[in-house]
């Protein structure tokens, strides 16, 4: 019933995962009935989930690929990476530039064990079963020093992870320690749930303490000051699906700017750099 990853820890298919859940939201196929129950009362409460997903995961995917374009960093530690999908930060960075050096980083030891099987497909990625609120161990662990080097600037992607830090964990005490520990022009990429102080938004809320005992939808404001001392970059925190759409495959390419569903407001980006 519990498999037990080679480090000792073990997967629990009675009990939810918020890898998982994420997963059955973006169509993957790693989740149990606990992950399915959960994904149902989200998408039951919150019609918007599934919408929710794509537009975070299309923006991060958008934010390596400007990296990699725009800029000369080519490794990324990637903070609660998320079980394997379609376009992996490694991919779409190699896709670019195959020199990309890409760390994972995830709790979930499913993440572990198929990221392991799925991205470790060549040299220049590691999956590392660490917690991001312990940076420090992150920073240090072997397979992270072994890829990365920190004397050259580096991309620290917080992808729909820093809305699982609860605010008596310091989410932005978090972000301040990579500040401090990356040279000057590297690069911050945040995707966050964002608060519409509406009824939907507090009930996800709900589900999400009850569920897993974290879990903040937070303000425009809130999310801002998690980058304090960083530059934020154009065009600022927007809604993901804003965050510098692609030309060609825009839905209002050509049409004027389309009008957000209201669930599309739920989910920002951005991007922001350290200053030298
Ligand atoms: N970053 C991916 C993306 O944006 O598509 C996945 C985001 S998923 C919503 C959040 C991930 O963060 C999950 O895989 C979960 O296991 C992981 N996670 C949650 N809390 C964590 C923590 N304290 N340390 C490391 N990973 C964590």
């Amino acid at each position: 019933m519990f498999a037990m990853t080679d480090e000792g820890s073990t997967i629990d298919p009675t009990k939810p995962s918020i890898a998982r859940v994420y997963d059955y939201l973006l169509g993957g196929k790693d989740h149990y009935a606990v992950d399915r129950e959960i994904g149902d009362i989200f998408k039951r409460d919150l019609p918007g989930s599934v919408a929710i997903a794509f537009a975070n995961r299309a923006a991060l995917t958008r934010a390596v690929r400007e990296i990699v374009t725009g800029t000369d960093v080519r490794q990324f530690i990637d903070l609660g990476s998320g079980l394997p999908t379609a376009d992996n930060v490694h991919q779409v960075a190699q896709r670019h530039a195959p020199q990309c050096r890409v760390v994972y980083v995830d709790t979930d030891p499913q993440v572990l064990v198929h990221g392991r099987a799925l991205l470790e497909q060549n040299e220049r990625t590691r999956v590392v079963l660490a917690d991001v609120r312990n940076p420090e161990q992150v920073r240090t662990h072997p397979d992270t020093t072994e890829l990365i080097d920190f004397d050259r600037p580096v991309a620290v992607m917080f992808s729909a992870i820093l809305h699982h830090v609860n605010d008596d964990e310091d989410p932005a005490g978090i972000v301040r320690y990579w500040r401090d520990h990356v040279p000057a022009g590297s690069y911050f990429f945040v995707s966050h749930f964002r608060s519409g102080d509406n009824p939907e938004t507090r009930q996800a809320e709900a589900v999400l303490h009850k569920t897993f005992g974290r879990g903040r939808w937070r303000t425009d404001e809130e999310i801002a000051s998690l980058l304090d001392g960083l530059e934020i970059l154009d065009p600022g925190i927007v809604p993901a699906p804003r965050w510098r759409p692609d030309a060609v495959d825009s839905p209002w390419a050509g049409k004027g700017e389309r009008e957000l569903t209201v669930w599309e407001h739920l989910i920002v980006a951005g991007l922001a750099r350290k200053a030298a």
